[in-house]
């Protein structure tokens, strides 16, 4: 069976769009993990400790995530949530409703999983709440 393979062309506006928004993360992603002082080039790779194997890199990136700063942790892992998301399709579905999340507001704010309506009824119960 031959794969469809999607030319440019024939890529809709929005998927464009989620394209140069994966390009974002992948940038961002970067510059937070070097910002942890942390090269990843420094990092050993298998090939250099095959002895070592799942264990030890496993342990490599408890150190490395322990570097960063709960703040920074916490987008990190929205931004590898957000590109996996992009990468098997589910991304800019809005986590509560179902709905396609308005480009414009992804683009503004890649890491979001919820459109704009469920957002500001969650933000309004948050304030509920809190009260
Ligand atoms: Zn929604």
């Amino acid at each position: 069976m031959k794969e469809k393979v999607k030319t440019t062309k024939e890529m809709s506006q929005r998927e464009r769009k989620l394209q140069e928004i994966r390009k974002k993360l992948n940038r961002q992603r970067e510059e937070l993990i070097s910002d942890a002082g942390i090269a990843l080039t420094a990092l050993p790779d298998e090939t250099t400790f095959p002895e070592l194997g799942d264990q030890a890199s496993a342990e490599i990136d408890r150190n490395f995530m322990l570097k960063l700063k709960g703040r920074e942790r916490k987008l990190l892992k929205k931004i590898d949530e957000a590109i996996e998301k992009i990468d098997n399709g589910t991304y800019g579905i809005c986590e509560a409703c179902g709905e396609e999340i308005n480009i414009r507001r992804l683009e503004a704010r890649p890491v979001t999983t919820m459109c704009i309506e469920c957002k500001t009824e969650q933000e309004e119960e948050e304030k509920l709440r809190e009260r």
